[in-house]
């Protein structure tokens, strides 16, 4: 390529958020380059995965159909775990998603190559082994980047889709985002776990071809503030999960309220065994192999952790700008939302001939009257809560645990008596703060006003 070349846009990152803006501005005839670092789309990518039909359905409308997804995703669990017990306390099972998925599991080995196809087909250039190493600027106004195999590319916009994690230092080595914070993201591992795709629909009680997700709470991430996850692929299962970087050090849990991580370090590949040889989950990996083991961070930090989204000659999308709802395990679609949008922006000033901030606000002002915004917002104290009050985590499910144990117990006892016993219970071991907590709880989560 020709020294000092000239697009209409230059997008960092073939993710997502990358490549919903490439094809976006594709699509409207803009000329557009993608610069991927890794040697292929996906290659540096770790997602569970979860993806969800409607965001990707806004970029590709109906070609969402030829996507390489590993199953729809049917039902939905969310479990709480003490150390010898597990309480599915949420499942869904939707046979109407058989007609119309609302999500399904993929790997991102292979959706992201198809993905970034259809920014080729809709004639963008992606290029591979390629680093944006820095913004390049003229008084302030970002005006391309600086590469390291393809020397100096311009444009009159860089849209910023680098993910977050060591690799992804743009914004913070322009002073555009400041450093990540210990408690502002989560580490998340993940196994890829071979299996039979017979043995999954046996074991997960699935038809054939059909999926589901189960998350895991309490005791499954030894009490540390985040959740771990199996998800089913055709013939793998995603099996892993995350939890805050500041949790790991034991530092930020107090000795009194400590679960199985008693206040120690604990370290991902640590939690990962711990989740695997749980008695609920063993029976579900028993005989499946592990063929890949990845690692990457995950954004925590909420609403308040969010940079500045736009400026002269630049926005930024995805997991770059902090984009993620942990609470519903939510981020490609955030990701592919704002990296949409970012397109639509981009499209808008290069028809007023105007990419400075004037314009470029619109991105934010976008996103703020949109769902992404509000989910930001509603969900900006969930992560903080969990981590101050590892009770959620521990003592909650212990007790939950127990008073459904006297529920089903058939020792001679009346209902009555047992029924008594358990409101006791909670009352003496968790008493007002058990209360009040439920109701920091509704309201981080917004059913309740603040
Ligand atoms: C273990 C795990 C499980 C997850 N599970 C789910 C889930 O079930 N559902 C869900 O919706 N989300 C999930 N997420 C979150 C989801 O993966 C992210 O929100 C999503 O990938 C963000 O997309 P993105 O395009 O912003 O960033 P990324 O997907 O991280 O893409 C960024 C891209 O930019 C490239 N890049 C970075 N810097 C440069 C540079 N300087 N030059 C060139 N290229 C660069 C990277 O190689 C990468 O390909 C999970 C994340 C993890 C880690």
């Amino acid at each position: 390529m020709a020294q000092e070349e000239k697009f209409d846009a230059i997008v960092v990152g073939a993710g997502p958020a990358g490549i919903s803006a490439a094809i976006t501005m594709a699509n409207a005839g803009l000329q557009v380059v993608v610069l991927e670092r890794g040697e292929k789309a996906g290659a540096k990518n770790v997602m569970g995965g979860i993806l969800y039909r409607q965001m990707l359905e806004e970029v590709v409308d109906q070609a969402w159909k030829e996507a390489p997804i590993e199953r729809p995703i049917i039902e939905e669990q969310r479990w709480f775990m003490t150390r010898d017990a597990a309480m599915r306390v949420l499942g869904h099972k939707n046979f109407r998603h058989r007609e119309r998925p609302n999500s399904w599991s993929v790997l991102r080995a292979r959706f992201d190559p198809w993905y970034a196809g259809k920014a080729e087909a809709a004639g963008a250039l992606v290029i591979y082994e390629t680093v944006a190493e820095r913004l390049l600027r003229e008084g302030g106004k970002v005006v391309g980047v600086r590469t390291g195999r393809e020397g100096d590319l311009l444009a009159d916009v860089v849209v910023i889709c680098e993910g977050i994690g060591l690799g992804a230092r743009l914004l913070e080595k322009a002073g555009l985002k400041a450093p990540l914070k210990a408690d502002q993201v989560a580490v998340a591992v993940k196994e890829v776990m071979q299996l039979d795709a017979g043995k999954i629909e046996d074991r997960f009680n699935l038809e054939a071809g059909e999926g589901c997700s189960i998350e895991c709470f309490g005791d499954s991430t030894m009490g540390l503030s985040g959740f771990m996850f199996i998800y089913t692929n055709q013939d793998t299962l995603s099996v892993g999960g995350g939890c805050l970087l500041s949790d790991y050090n034991g530092g930020v849990i107090s000795a009194e309220d400590v679960g199985r991580s008693h206040g120690r370090p604990v370290s991902p590949n640590e939690l990962m065994e711990h989740f695997k040889n749980h008695p609920a989950i063993k029976p579900l990996l028993r005989g499946a192999e592990t063929v890949e083991y990845l690692a990457k961070l995950i954004p925590e930090g909420g609403y308040k952790a969010i940079p500045k989204l736009y400026g002269d000659g630049y926005l930024v999308c995805g997991d770059a700008a902090m984009l993620s709802n942990p609470v519903h395990r939510e981020g490609s679609n955030l990701a592919m939302a704002s990296g949409r949008i970012a397109g639509e922006i981009v499209i808008r000033a290069k028809q007023l001939g105007n990419f400075s901030e004037e314009t470029l606000w619109e991105y934010k002002g976008r996103l703020d009257h949109s769902w992404v915004m509000a989910d930001m917002k509603k969900y900006d104290g969930a992560v903080p809560l969990l981590e101050h009050n590892p009770q959620f985590l521990t003592k909650y499910p212990e007790l939950l645990d127990r008073a459904l144990e006297e529920f089903f117990k058939v020792d001679g006892l009346s209902k009555r008596e047992k029924q008594r016993r358990i409101i006791k219970m909670f009352r003496k071991e968790a008493g007002l703060r058990f209360l009040l907590d439920n109701l920091k709880a509704a309201r981080a989560m917004g059913f309740l006003p603040p």
